[in-house]
Formats: structure tokens, C-alpha cells, sequence
């Protein structure tokens, strides 16, 4: 953010204001974590902050500090109009275009507020009077430390929004190892603990409560696991019918890809997961190097993300989705070796 960008924001923030606050849709563990950790700061500064996620997240992330308080727009439809409407400003956290938070676009689109995006994805759409876009951030909880960093208010931070901002900060790095991982970061996470984030205590919460059918819904993706050797390419499908046999509960999945990743030589993973309720394919994409999902996610799967992570949809069968993906495929061999 420039010098006038923050000097807008502090105007903006100077008297109280009706905030909503959200995520994108399918929220992670940045998602949420972003939004919890400047809701907190913002009520800190006596605003009305809200949360409104587009739906449910996964139960790993159900312990996080002012969680419960998440207003669900499809669930809480009615609540979420009225909260929207009488919102003046909105900060939009983690992603950078509207069509991201799904049903709710409309809602949020026809608001007058003041838009206020923290983002770290490519290409960000023009909706907001105040932009904070960084791609070369770790993530959104990142960039939350820094906004309130520059709005000169790293003393307000308590033990709960250190530990939401060390969550989503844990997440989008693959636990620190990703290389967007800078020694800002570091810092930032270090200042977290000295703030009352407890490490060990966030790693079991997120990684250690594992369901029994979960490890065996892993045990299914890995065995489906296909090897395009002349591509470095690694796919796992899951049908519906796998999803149903293992009791899929959301959030199950997540991670899964990066298996992919982690055979020796593979620079593009990809895992491809039958919708229960639409007939749609969503797609999971990771890659290692200078080749970009985000790009390939764009050009043929109506998606996005980073250069090594990004996700997708596609409106054919998992068959046909399939022969389409090793098509296209050919087109990136030399990318790929
Ligand atoms: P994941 O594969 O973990 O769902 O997402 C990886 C990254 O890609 C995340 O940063 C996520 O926000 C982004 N992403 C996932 N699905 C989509 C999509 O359909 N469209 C866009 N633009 N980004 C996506
Ligand atoms: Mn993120």
C-alpha cells in the first residue's frame, strides 16, 4: 500500500463503521484466518465487523478464535442481505474478483459501501477503492500483519489474532516451506509467537485431528494416483462414489495434491474431484519451477490461483476431463521437461 493509500484507510477507519468482512468461497485456512484477525482488530477499534463467508468450511479450521461468529451467506441468507446493506465499508480478503465468493456476488456487487481488497492472487479485478494486492506475499494473513503494521497498530495485537494470523500464514506456506516463505516472514511469524501464538498448539489443531475415513479417502486418492512420465505430470481423480464410500466431510481433500508433487521429478500435480451435488469436476493444480497453473488454470479451466497453486472447474465427465487434460498436456511438453 502507498503513502495515500494508508493515509485513505486511516481517514477511513478514523470514526466508527459498519464493516463486513469476506472470504472467498470454500474458505482455507487463510481465509479465515485474514478475516478473523481483522475482524478482531477492527471491533478492536470499536467498529461493527462482521464476517459473511459465501458457505461452510472445513472442520480442522472450527476451533480459531471468534469462528462461531461467522455469518454463513448461504445458509443465513436473509441475515447476510441485511448485514450487506447496511454495511459502508467492505473488506474483501483473500482473492480479487467477485466471481470467487459464487451466490453471493450479486449481493455484494450492488453494495455502495467502500471496497477495501487484501489480496495476494494474480490479476486483480478493479472493484475496490483501496487496494492492498501483493503477489509475492506468503498469504493474506501476511498482509494482514502489515496493514495493521502500517496503520501503526502492531501493540493491539492479542494471543487470538496472532493465532489466526499464524494459521493462515501455516497454511498457504505448506507449513513454511513454499517459496514465497520470505525472512519477512519469519519475522512476522516470530512476532506472532512472541504475541501469544501458540505453534504446537495451531499444528495439531490444523494437521493432528485427522478422521480415521479421512486417511482411508487418502489411501483411495493415492491409489489412483497416475504417472504421466512424459509430462512430469501426476493426477489423482476421485468420483463421487469414492467420496460417498469414505464419508467425505469438507475439507477431507485438502492437500491431497501435493503427494503428487512429492515424487521425484514431478513438476505438475493435479487432482480431480467429482462435485457430489453438481455435475461438475473441480480441480486442484500445484506445480514446481517457473511453470504456471495459474496461467494453465486460466487459458482452459476457468480458473486461477498462483504460479504453483491454483484451482479450476470443468463442466465434462471425469472421463472426458481426462482425455481433455493429457490433449492440452501436449501443448506444454517442453514447459514440463
Ligand atoms: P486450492 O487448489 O487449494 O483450492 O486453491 C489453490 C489456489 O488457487 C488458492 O489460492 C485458491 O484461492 C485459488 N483457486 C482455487 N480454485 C480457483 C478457481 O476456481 N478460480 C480462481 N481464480 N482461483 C482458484
Ligand atoms: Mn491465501
Amino acid at each position: 500500500m502507498n503513502e495515500a493509500e494508508i493515509q485513505g484507510v486511516q481517514i477511513l477507519l478514523q470514526t466508527p463503521q459498519n464493516i463486513v468482512i469476506i472470504p472467498h468461497k470454500n474458505p482455507d485456512g487463510d481465509a479465515i484466518g485474514s478475516t478473523l484477525a481483522l475482524c478482531h482488530y477492527l471491533k478492536k477499534r470499536k467498529h461493527n465487523a462482521v464476517i459473511v463467508a459465501p458457505n461452510d468450511y472445513p472442520e480442522f479450521l472450527k476451533w480459531m478464535p471468534g469462528e462461531s461468529e461467522i455469518v454463513k451467506f448461504d445458509s443465513e441468507q436473509e441475515r447476510s442481505e441485511t448485514l450487506l446493506k447496511n454495511a459502508n465499508v467492505i473488506f474483501t480478503l483473500d482473492f480479487n474478483d467477485l466471481s470467487r465468493i459464487g451466490e453471493m456476488e450479486p449481493s455484494v456487487s450492488a453494495c455502495e459501501a467502500t471496497f477495501v481488497m487484501i489480496d495476494h492472487h494474480q490479476q486483480p479485478s478493479d472493484y475496490a477503492k483501496f487496494m492492498y494486492s501483493d503477489t509475492s506475499m506468503s498469504s493474506t494473513c501476511e498482509m494482514v500483519y502489515n496493514f495493521i503494521a502500517f496503520l501503526g497498530d502492531e501493540d493491539l495485537i492479542t494471543p487470538e489474532m496472532a493465532s489466526c494470523m499464524y494459521t493462515g500464514i501455516m497454511t498457504d506456506t505448506g507449513s513454511f516451506r513454499f517459496k514465497a516463505t520470505t525472512s519477512k516472514t519469519h519475522r512476522i511469524i516470530a512476532n506472532l509467537i512472541d504475541k501469544g501464538a501458540e505453534n504446537d498448539t495451531i499444528h495439531n489443531a490444523i494437521y493432528d485431528t485427522n478422521s480415521l475415513s479421512r486417511i482411508h479417502l487418502l489411501g483411495c486418492a493415492l491409489k489412483n494416483l497416475v504417472v504421466l512420465e512424459e509430462f512430469n505430470t501426476v493426477y489423482i481423480t476421485i468420483s463421487k462414489e469414492e467420496l460417498q464410500r469414505y464419508d467425505f466431510k469438507k475439507g477431507d481433500t485438502e492437500g491431497f495434491v501435493n503427494y503428487g508433487l512429492s515424487l521425484k521429478g514431478i513438476k505438475f500435480a493435479a487432482i480431480f474431484i467429482e462435485n457430489l451435488q453438481e455435475p461438475y469436476v473441480k480441480m486442484s493444480l500445484r506445480s514446481k519451477g517457473n511453470f504456471s497453473v495459474n496461467e494453465f488454470a486460466r487459458a482452459h479451466f476457468n480458473g486461477g490461483g498462483h504460479t504453483n497453486a491454483a484451482g479450476g472447474r470443468s463442466d465434462d465427465s471425469m472421463e472426458d476431463t481426462i482425455v481433455n487434460f493429457t490433449k492440452i498436456l501436449n501443448a506444454y511438453k517442453v514447459a514440463l521437461n
